[in-house]
């Protein structure tokens, strides 16, 4: 029980790897705040934890959303009186050269994937800051440390997310507070089905092609980022501060010659 007690926010924890997350991190103690924009994917993950033996609660928030991602915070601290671990995890995928970018497109996918950090950052870190403990987690992205086609946007946004980690922490290391970065490479989810969907002709094809570039021969699976989010999570990783891990089947640090 690497979580007992915990409170645990989980931004995007209806899908994906937050939902897995929000499976692993319940089964290790931590009762798990699930936060989703759909109101059925969140309490499904919420029914599922419980099935489990688990305690979850489920709150529908738009992380871009400031007064959304207040409220949120504040029905937490009302419930449960502190947060002790807060997930960013919610993200959405970009797929274009920036010539074939919509300005909205551009727009939204920085909406999400860092103010969507910086929100629920915010109002949540005031709370640690009291308790002079915490630890928050990012989710950046591999892509943060490689140039990959077509994902100009998206990089850009992992890349923000990486540099704000660091910066946070600095910040919040006087408070007891520990603030890193997950950097996956990819990982097969609802998230990566819909990017093989619109970037090949072949989804199939394009599946085949992506293994490609895995050392490690295949894509990895949600329950591999939540491993490496319970490390942050826990007190096991208590000498890692504004660190990147990277859980990217050799994709940055080996090469498929
Ligand atoms: P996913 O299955 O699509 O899950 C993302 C979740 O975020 C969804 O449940 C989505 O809810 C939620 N969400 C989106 N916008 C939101 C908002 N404004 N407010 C609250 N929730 C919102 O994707 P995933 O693959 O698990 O991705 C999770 C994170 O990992 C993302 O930040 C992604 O960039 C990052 N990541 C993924 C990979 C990969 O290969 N899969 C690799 C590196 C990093 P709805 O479904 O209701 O919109």
């Amino acid at each position: 029980m690497r979580l007992a007690d915990k409170i645990i926010l989980i931004t995007g924890s209806g899908s994906g790897i937050g939902k897995a997350t929000a499976l692993l991190f319940a089964s290790e103690g931590a009762t798990v705040i699930v936060n989703d924009l759909s109101e059925d994917n969140g309490k499904g993950t919420v029914q599922e934890i419980e099935a489990a033996g688990g305690k979850a609660r489920f709150i529908r928030a738009d992380v871009t959303n400031p007064q959304d991602v207040d409220a949120m915070v504040q029905e937490i601290i009302g419930a449960y009186g502190r947060i002790d671990v807060l997930f960013n995890n919610a993200g959405i995928s970009g797929v274009g050269a920036l010539h074939e970018l919509e300005v909205e497109q551009w727009d939204r996918i920085m909406s999400v994937n860092i103010k969507g950090v910086f929100l629920p950052s915010k109002y949540v870190v005031k709370h640690m800051m009291e308790a002079k403990s915490g630890s928050i987690i990012n989710m950046s992205s591999c892509i943060a440390e490689i140039g990959l086609g077509r994902r100009a946007s998206y990089a850009a946004t992992k890349g923000a997310v990486l540099a704000l980690t660091k910066s946070m922490q600095v910040d919040y290391a006087p408070y007891g507070i520990r603030v890193n970065a997950l950097l996956p490479g990819t990982i097969l989810t609802p998230f990566v089905e819909d990017y093989l969907r619109k970037s090949y002709a072949d989804p199939e094809a394009g599946y085949a092609s992506l293994k490609t570039r895995q050392l490690s021969g295949d894509l990895g699976r949600p329950e591999d980022v939540a491993k490496a989010a319970l490390f942050l999570a826990s007190d096991d990783s208590k000498f890692m501060m504004g660190s990147p891990l990277y859980i990217d089947g050799g994709v940055v640090f080996g090469k498929n010659a």
